[in-house]
């Protein structure tokens, strides 16, 4: 634990950042809380209530520029000009996980990678929950890591990190690192450097001894050239779908196996309840941080077997005359549509569009010409989306709104076929969020006829 006095200024009032305020109002911090936009009332009332003092709308220099710590929301990015301020004077800048671990010595299970984070992170709490463990859920999924320092504490916490997060972490020790995979995603706050943004990503595995634990995709080009670079000391539990030297789970003849220094156990593949490629891994890693912390096999298998899929992850939504329909909203880059489509079975309608992050489509192309009969596009800007795949697909429907798009998934889809919401693109464009975009297409669907 850190010995931390003095001024604490808060940037941005949302769950981590109000989480932050409220755990050092407790520790005898003098806290201050400055966003820039206008607070959600919820936390603006938990504000009021602890008495910590507050400002929205605007950053005052004379109050935040006199702190001692400031820790910011990872929404903020590091070039708005009072974090530069900041810097230039000297003043640590950190994340609500980095700051929160300065109060506590429970055990982090910290996962990361470009996808399957939210889906790994719910896995494997589900998995330590079954297993009659005292855990939390923190991060981007759950409740503020801070506040449940402060008010709430557990023996293990699951963490999932972004990027963003990980910028402002210096001494935070993961006990378990997981990364998932890095592709291209959010470059645009690397100066479009994916050296930046892999480098970003395995910060995940400063401070660890070789009593941690790394867990990773060993197929991915991105994370075994970070690897050669970083020389952790943390005991290495790398997963894949083939047996290599070091492989400590993997696939083999439809059984997958985990081959730990703590269990040696199996599951037939087919027992594991999420579908898909993407989440045999998600499951692999899951199960390799549950092995890591001594879960005995038993729970974990049964943890792997009843685990239900998670909301706008291929989630599995209605059939309707037929046609089965599946939200995965949250595939908001190209890779994740890939493993999206890798686990269809059935001829897709395929949802795509929305706000394109430099996207290439290159990557799906030829699941999209094997599994793909037909695409609708839904955005405000389709142009991208349709010249690309021009002449690759039999039909390609230019829909600009919801109502529309469903209109059209109607009429191409045949019965025995899946219609597939798996954007590739952020839905700023046409809805609140990924959330909304997902919400506003199960409604829809569930008022289709039978
Ligand atoms: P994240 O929290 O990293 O965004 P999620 O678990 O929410 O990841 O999954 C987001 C989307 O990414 C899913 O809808 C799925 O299509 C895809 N996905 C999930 N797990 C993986 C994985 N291990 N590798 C690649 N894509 C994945």
């Amino acid at each position: 634990m850190e010995d931390i006095k003095g001024r604490l200024v808060v940037l941005g009032g949302g769950e981590s950042g109000v989480g932050a305020a409220v755990l050092g109002k407790d520790k005898g911090l003098d806290v201050f809380l400055s966003d820039y936009g206008r607070l959600d009332s919820g936390y603006k009332s938990i504000l009021e209530k602890e008495n910590i003092d507050f400002e929205e709308g605007s950053h005052t220099e004379e109050k935040i520029l006199n702190a001692d710590i400031v820790v910011k929301s990872p929404g903020i990015p590091p070039s708005v000009a009072i974090v530069k301020k900041l810097i230039e004077k000297g003043i640590p800048v950190v994340s609500e996980i980095e700051f929160a671990a300065y109060f506590t010595n429970s055990k982090m299970v910290c996962i990361t990678g470009s996808n399957g984070k939210t889906t790994t992170t719910l896995l494997t709490y589900h998995i330590l929950k079954k297993a009659g463990m005292d855990v939390g859920l923190a991060g981007n999924v759950g409740n503020s890591l801070a506040l449940q320092v402060a008010r709430e504490p557990h023996e293990i916490y699951v963490i999932e990190l972004s990027s963003f997060q990980l910028e402002n972490m210096y001494k935070f020790k993961a006990n378990i690192a997981v990364i998932m995979n890095i592709t291209p995603d959010h470059l645009d706050r690397y100066d479009h450097k994916m050296e930046n943004y892999a480098a970003a990503k395995f910060r995940i595995l400063q401070n660890q001894t070789k009593d941690d634990f790394f867990i990773y995709w060993q197929n991915d080009p991105l994370i075994l050239k970070q690897i050669r670079e970083v020389q952790g000391e943390a005991y290495r539990l790398p997963f894949g779908l083939d047996k290599e030297d070091d492989t400590a789970a993997y696939l083999e003849n439809g059984i997958v196996k985990f081959n730990t220094p703590m269990e040696v156990w199996e599951i037939p593949r087919d027992k594991i309840s999420l579908p898909g490629m993407h989440n045999l891994y998600n499951s692999m890693a899951a199960g390799l941080s549950a092995s890591a912390l001594n879960i005995k096999k038993d729970f974990i298998r049964e943890a792997l077997e009843d685990f239900e899929a998670v909301e706008h992850r291929l989630e599995y939504v209605a059939t309707k005359k037929g046609v089965r329909y599946v939200n995965d909203s949250k595939a908001t880059n190209v890779n994740s549509t890939w493993y999206a489509l890798e686990s269809m079975n059935s001829p897709v309608v395929l949802i795509l569009g929305g706000k394109d992050k430099g996207n290439d489509y290159s990557e799906i192309e030829s699941l999209v010409k094997e599994k793909v009969k037909a695409i609708v596009c839904m955005g405000l800007h389709n142009e991208k989306i349709i010249d690309f795949f021009q002449g690759k697909v039999n039909e390609i429907a230019d829909t600009h709104s919801l109502e529309e798009a469903i209109r059209a998934c109607k009429n191409l889809a045949k019965e025995g076929d899946t219609v597939l919401l798996s954007p590739c693109c952020a839905s700023f464009d046409l809805f609140k969020s990924y959330e909304d975009r997902g919400n506003q297409f199960k409604k829809a669907v569930k008022s289709l006829k039978d």
